[in-house]
């Protein structure tokens, strides 16, 4: 080089008049290659970069860090040997002629353009974009230009783009013709100031000019800038990656995220005004580029094969796909198949309004949730790249042949109808080849659907840079054969199987994610629109709810009145016990009062007993007759499935005994029942542990369950209880209450699970503190032996000893099973998980028509969930959109003080991801307590710190039955510390107590939030 190039002042955005150089990245003497990085500028917007195009040595004089220089001026010079640089301040080598520089225009090297003539440059419109292919100029030579204008489109590696010009001025030749190849940085035309200075002449030989066809037919040859050889171009020494739009990235964040594949474009930037630094790109997936990879490809797995003919050249699309293609060789795949069956999604999608193909692709991202692996990526050298963007690509054919894959991003997080209008838009680009860079980089997961050529089975390829393909073949009676092609760096053959299995189920059940699609109830001459089976909570909220709404329904339940265990051995008779037991307990209050002579108090267990059965009683015909007055079909017998649409209501009494039940067909001792949908309310028993004596206890008698304690015909004297769950703790203390001497064994560390920790710890103390009453955990039940009246529980305590309890009953209370036999699912389809029946949030089963709630799917076993489940399984047959959500779920255990709960303690905040914050208050400080002695526990309010949202409340309290109704509204309505803090509660009550924590932990956060 025998010339120097002025370096000056690039213009780097359309209202930029001047610079403000912030740094010198290259030092003067430096050598610079084509791309490197000189300078950074601080524009009117951003501080951007200053890039050269020409090789040579940076040399002074050069400006100053922190001098303004107007656009166009010289910043510095690249001469051609490192003897002609000059100092900072040395003198401008004579004729300097202007480097190429990035973002700047630049006047013609040619010397042969008029003034102010600026050149309209191949822009690089992707990564690994080196050259375009000219496809139409959209302006003609002499034709005038303004900002923003297309004057031309290109075809890249990858789309037909536009090129755009940000300046004005007329467009003039020469023209780069069309057809031609023009490397990124080349000229393509002209924009001169005035019309007489239009030249409409083709380009001259500076351009890259279309050659001669080598054959008849053939295309175009291509002119590529030369290959830098790899000993030029170690990895962080590449060229910068062109600029990401719409942001700025820092030059070193450019050279890396060239050198690692990184598309800046799909980075967040988490520099100043989010510009993209060096760090986000370290953390980003790269993008595989093609040709790259190809190039490690061992020789020997790219033979040179002979073959006759002449060939075309490929054109750019086509050179990406093969290289592409052949770097997928690189990957170690395996393929595994299933069926599914696609008419419920058909359905589906075309109920929604959506397009099969988004329906496929959001199930494959719903799917993709429970299998992550699938939307990774093998990152050379052995790095895995795990992402939670599923970002979707599915091959479009483009006009004129030829497949285009635009991708549908965020799959994961957008609503289907989101996804649908992007995808309208992506296809019409996409056929016409017009997608932008984003539109088409970097899938993470892909598609091929090849069912509409009736394809039997097919495999497709995946590209490096994603872990696995989907290839959809044609539905046949068998189902609809998918296809995993999948890399096993990445994902291995049961992940895989495992990830198919789930996308089958999403496929046939498209109501599971995308929510109801009108009515579940099938079409058919059904006997009952809905048969629920169970007449507890759970059945009876729904059947209730169902037949409110004009259905056809039969409730069936194996016993004369409805009610469930609640009401008969449950909820109902334990508080009409501990109703009594209160009683004898605030005797001990009324002397703080001074009220004497009412601690004589005493138990009448008759008089007791006859009141609770009359409260069931009345209540279970209560239920009965508003069944009846709805129009509920109340059917009394044991239901089991014959079919998935068909049960048998049998009336012998012995259903629940396989060899003794009816035969299926002998309609002589029941019913048959042809149904639509189907809810399982069926609840669960006490569940007895293989305890040694303990089920022969349960024969004799001396062992009793929550079914059968109600037959006791007085208080015991001593009771030995197994289990320090809600029912355990419950009749501990009532018992106590009542006079009996009681020991609570519980295996684990602490007692009542679902209660957050520091209340079950206070609640174990206060019970502890009981004269009549002991609590053990950590101990092993050894044996439970003796008779009725006389029993004794043999265990070791948590310090490993030996002890014995002397008691007349033991109490079994460890936990609910449901019993699924005799209910004969099988016959129906439905599946179980861990002994209980598999249910979703929607409370569907694994049979789209079959619902089941309550206690018999597992989670919290109280009656209220039961309930409200029965609500969601009524709402989701009606066509509503409902779900159970266990965050915002309640419960009470009904000791003295009461412990109670809703939605989230810390724990389970953290578990979740959320960031939260606790605030409490004891129940000592409060006037309401003091006066009535009812100071034991407290109350704690746990709420997000960033929204401020009460996320869950806990209590140890008297009252907690009443206190707790706010709190669930707190919980269910989403409600802020604020909201709380600034309701006015009445005086003097215990709910000021909520405002009062509300505003102290709001008070905090805002506190700590200024800290940070
Ligand atoms: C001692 C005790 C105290 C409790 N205290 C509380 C409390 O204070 N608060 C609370 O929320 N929860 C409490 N519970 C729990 C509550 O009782 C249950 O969670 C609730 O009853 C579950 O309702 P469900 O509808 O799922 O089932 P269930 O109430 O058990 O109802 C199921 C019904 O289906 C019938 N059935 C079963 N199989 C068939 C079949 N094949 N055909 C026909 N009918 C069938 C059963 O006989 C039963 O009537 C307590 C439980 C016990 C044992």
């Amino acid at each position: 080089m025998n010339e120097s190039y002025v370096i000056k002042m690039p213009q780097l955005s359309d209202t930029m008049t001047e610079g403000v150089v912030v740094s010198w990245e290259k030092q003067i003497g430096d050598k610079v290659a084509r791309g490197d990085i000189v300078a950074t500028v601080e524009t009117d917007k951003a501080i951007m970069d200053v890039e050269v195009f020409r090789e040579g040595y940076l040399s002074g004089p050069v400006a100053a860090v922190d001098s303004t220089v107007a656009v166009g001026e010289a910043i510095a010079y690249l001469v051609a040997s490192r003897e002609e640089v000059q100092g900072a301040d040395g003198t401008a080598p004579g004729e300097a002629q202007e480097a190429e520089v990035f973002g700047e225009p630049e006047t013609d090297a040619q010397g042969d353009l008029p003034n102010h003539t600026h050149v309209i440059k191949m822009p690089q419109l992707s990564d690994t974009m080196t050259e375009g292919v000219v496809v139409s100029w959209e302006k003609k030579p002499g034709e005038p230009i303004v900002r923003g204008d297309v004057v031309a489109t290109v075809e890249t590696d990858k789309a037909i783009m536009d090129v755009e010009v940000f300046r004005e001025g007329y467009l003039s030749g020469p023209l780069a013709e069309v057809d031609s190849t023009v490397p990124v940085g080349h000229a393509m035309a002209y924009l001169v100031e005035k019309p007489e200075q239009v030249s409409d002449t083709l380009a001259k030989s500076h351009m890259a000019k279309p050659k001669a066809a080598p054959q008849q037919g053939a295309g175009r040859e291509v002119t590529a800038p030369p290959a830098p050889s790899p000993a030029q171009s170690p990895a962080v020494e590449a060229a910068p990656a062109a600029r990401p739009a719409n942001k700025q990235a820092t030059p070193y964040a450019r050279k890396l995220a060239a050198s690692l594949n990184v598309n800046l474009n799909n980075l967040k930037g988490s520099g100043p005004e989010g510009e993209v630094t060096a760090e986000d790109v370290r953390r980003a997936q790269p993008v595989a580029r093609p040709t790259e990879v190809a190039e490690q490809v061992p020789a020997h797995v790219l033979p040179h094969v002979q073959v006759p003919g002449h060939g075309r050249p490929m054109n750019a699309m086509e050179r990406a796909v093969s290289a592409s293609m052949t770097a997928s060789l690189t990957m170690p795949t395996f393929h595994v198949s299933i069926n599914a069956r696609p008419e419920a999604l058909i359905k589906a999608a075309k109920r929604k309004g959506v397009s099969v193909t988004v329906a496929i692709a959001k199930a494959c991202a719903e799917a993709i949730k429970a299998h992550p692996s699938i939307n990774w990526a093998y990152q050379p050298v052995d790095k895995l790249v795990e992402r939670d963007n599923v970002d979707i690509g599915m091959a479009v054919t483009a006009e004129g042949g030829g497949l285009v894959v635009p991708v549908l991003r965020g799959c994961e997080s957008r609503p289907l109808e989101e996804l649908n209008e992007s995808w309208k838009g992506l296809v019409e680009r996409a056929r016409k080849r017009r997608l932008a860079p984003e539109e088409y980089a970097n899938p993470t997961f892909m598609v091929s659907n090849m069912g509409m050529y009736g394809v039997s089975w097919f495999d497709a390829i995946p590209t490096p840079g994603t872990a696995a393909i989907l290839a959809i073949a044609a539905a046949t009676e068998q189902g609809m054969p998918l296809t995993i092609t999948a890399d096993h760096r990445v994902a291995n053959g049961a992940e895989v199987a495992a990830y198919l299995n789930t996308l089958k189920g999403m496929i046939e059940q498209p109501e599971s994610w995308m929510g109801p699609l009108g009515p579940a109830i099938p079409e058919g001459a059904w006997d009952y629109d809905v048969v629920v089976i169970g007449g507890g909570p759970g059945g009876e909220d729904c059947a209730r709810d169902l037949a409110g709404h004009g259905l056809k329904v039969a409730m069936v339940n194996d016993a004369p009145l409805p009610g469930g265990e609640c009401l008969w051995r449950g909820c109902i008779p334990s508080k009409a016990w501990r109703a009594a037991a209160d009683r004898i307990r605030d005797r001990a209050h009324d002397a703080l009062l001074g009220i004497t002579g009412t601690n004589t108090a005493k138990l009448d267990w008759e008089k007791l007993e006859v009141h609770r059965r009359g409260v069931l009683e009345e209540r279970g015909r209560m239920a009965l007759n508003t069944d009846k007055g709805v129009r509920i079909k109340v059917l009394q017998g044991f239901a089991f499935f014959e079919s998935e649409h068909r049960i048998f209501v049998d009336t012998s009494g012995n259903a629940e005994d396989p060899h003794a039940r009816a035969p299926l067909g002998d309609a002589s001792s029941g019913e048959h029942i042809s149904f639509g949908c189907a809810v399982i309310a069926t609840g669960a028993p006490p569940f007895v542990p293989p305890i040694p004596g303990a089920r022969e206890g349960v024969a004799s008698g001396g062992v009793l369950t929550s079914d059968t304690v109600w037959g006791l015909k007085a208080a015991p004297q001593r009771l030995g209880i197994i289990g320090g769950g809600a029912i355990g703790m419950e009749m501990a203390q009532i018992f106590q209450d009542f006079g009996t001497e009681v020991v609570l064994l519980e295996g684990k560390e602490r007692v009542l699970a679902e209660v957050e920790p520091e209340i079950a710890k206070h609640l174990t103390e206060v019970l502890n503190a009981d004269p009549n009453l002991t609590l053990h955990t950590s101990v092993k039940v050894r044996e439970l032996k003796g008779e009725p009246g006389s029993m004794a529980m043999v265990f070791e305590d948590a310090e490993g000893a030996e002890q014995r309890f002397d008691c007349d009953y033991v109490l079994m209370a460890t936990g609910k099973r449901p019993v699924l036999e005799p209910l004969q699912l099988d016959k129906a389809g439905v599946a179980t998980d861990n002994g209980v029946i598999r249910a979703d949030a929607r409370c569907r089963t694994s049979v789209p028509h079959i619902f089941a709630v309550g206690d018999v799917i597992g989670g919290l076993m109280l009656a209220h969930t039961a309930g409200a489940q029965g609500r969601v399984a009524a709402a989701t047959i009606l066509g509503e959109e409902a779900r159970y959500d266990e965050a915002k779920d309640s419960g009470v255990i009904f000791t003295r003080p009461e412990a109670g709960f809703v939605g989230l303690s810390m724990e389970q905040a953290k578990a979740r991801g959320i960031d939260a914050a606790e605030v409490k208050v004891p129940l000592s400080i409060d006037a309401k307590a003091m006066i009535t002695g009812e100071t034991a526990g407290l109350i704690k309010l746990v709420a997000e710190k960033a929204s401020g949202r009460i996320i869950g409340v806990h209590l140890l309290a008297d009252h907690t039955d009443t206190l707790i109704g706010e709190a669930v509204l707190m919980v269910e309505g989403e409600l802020t510390l604020q909201q709380v803090g600034n309701a006015i509660h009445p005086h003097p009550t215990q709910t000021e107590l909520f405002g009062e924590l509300a505003r102290r932990l709001a008070s905090r956060l805002r506190r700590s939030n200024k800290k940070r």
